[in-house]
């Protein structure tokens, strides 16, 4: 049997029930759903205020932009990001006429605290930070950084759903934080995302702006005192960036079941990590950090000769991916050729080995099977 990079698991009949609730209403549009799942989000968090967009993608892009307006950030002025993301993350940078300045990783996958710090001029603003495959890696020291240096912290947290520290849900420590509910991702819903701001104020705007820049929705519109209230006003050129209601059904119905999922993707983990530790000298496991109670998306190793190991792992019918090569492979960011080494070596060795919720032990079993056998092959 075909083992798969990902496989997104769903609660099939509470979707369905979710689902069914809004056909049955007649209400599928923003509001409603959710509105439900907003609050069951900012619980489940504890962040303060949670608006429902319908990537992170669109939920960057409104990050930026709103940050950008609110603090008076001019053209050209400079955030700091990795190199080793998926592209929506620096794609929001540049959107908003920014400049997005690579940092280097470190063994954690997530940004370097050293290489931020020598990355840091008098045009830098933020700091954009992704907790890669759902770990932590250096984050309390990049949010020192900000700190110290008044630049404000933005999370691309599309893979941290569940991450916790200390027992804790991070991202208070954060302007901004932005979850994916894409396909793939722990909490899968087809697609959407959730924007987070700490300022209430900029949770109003980004209601705005994510529905062309109309100032109130047609939910609560509807809503109030049951007369269709059609007057509004219109203050921004916005987007349309908010997602629906059901998509937020199948997120209400996933999400009492992520922490079940979560836990079961951090055994995976440990049997991965149980069979590849014995060989060190070959197979480069990633630093996680102490404390963190990680999300586990992703589970990342590092060979010597990825790409032969993902031709052999592909002739066993196992398909692994790679998260990420790094954007300064690509044309439109080859300006910061160079400058981030440790990058460009993960780009080349990093590996994703399958991560779902049908893995069994057998899975990994055979999984690592293949891998030890590959690494310690006579040459
Ligand atoms: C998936 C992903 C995104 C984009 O999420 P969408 O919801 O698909 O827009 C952004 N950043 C990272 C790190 C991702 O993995």
């Amino acid at each position: 049997m075909a083992i798969q990079l990902f496989k997104a698991k769903y609660e099939i009949d509470e979707c369905l029930a979710q689902i069914r609730e809004c056909l049955e209403i007649g209400w599928t549009g923003l509001g409603f759903k959710t509105v439900e799942f907003e609050n069951a989000w900012k619980e489940y968090t504890g962040l303060p205020f949670a608006h429902f967009v319908n990537s992170d993608t669109a939920g960057l892009y409104l990050a930026v932009d709103i940050l950008k307006e609110h603090y008076g950030w001019q053209d050209g002025d400079e955030i700091i990001t990795t190199p080793i993301t998926f592209v929506s993350t620096n794609h929001a940078i540049i959107k908003s006429n920014l400049k997005a300045v690579f940092a280097d990783v470190d063994e954690t996958l997530c940004l370097n605290p050293a290489s931020v710090q020598s990355k840091i001029t008098d045009k830098t603003r933020a700091i954009m930070y992704v907790g890669l495959g759902g770990n932590m890696g250096n984050y309390y020291d990049i949010v020192r950084i900000c700190n110290e240096n008044n630049l404000k912290f933005i999370l691309d947290a599309a893979h941290m759903s569940g991450t916790r520290y200390k027992g804790r849900i991070p991202g208070r420590e954060a302007e901004v934080v932005v979850y994916s509910y894409q396909a793939v991702k722990n909490l899968p819903t087809a697609d959407s995302g959730m924007i987070c701001f700490k300022n209430g104020d900029l949770d109003e705007v980004a209601r705005k702006k994510s529905w062309l820049g109309i100032n109130k929705d047609t939910y609560s519109r509807s809503n109030n005192s049951g007369n269709y209230k059609w007057r509004y006003d219109v203050e921004y050129v916005g987007d349309k960036y908010h997602s629906n209601s059901i998509m937020a059904a199948i997120g209400l119905a996933q999400l009492k079941y992520l922490d079940r999922d979560n836990a079961y993707r951090r055994q995976l983990v440990k049997w991965y990590r149980k069979k590849l530790s014995a060989y060190p000298d070959k197979i480069k496991l990633v630093k996680i950090e102490d404390g963190c109670e990680s999300s586990c998306h992703l589970f990342q190793i590092l060979v010597d000769d990825r790409d032969g190991l993902i031709m052999e792992l592909n002739a066993n019918e196992i398909y692994p991916g790679v998260h990420y090569a790094s954007n300064i492979n690509y044309k439109m960011y080859d300006y910061a050729k160079g400058t981030c080494p440790y990058s460009d070596y993960v780009s080349e060795h990093v590996i994703s080995l399958p991560m779902h919720m049908y893995l069994t032990f057998e899975d990994v079993n055979r999984i690592c099977d293949v891998i030890i056998k590959f690494v310690n092959r006579d040459i």
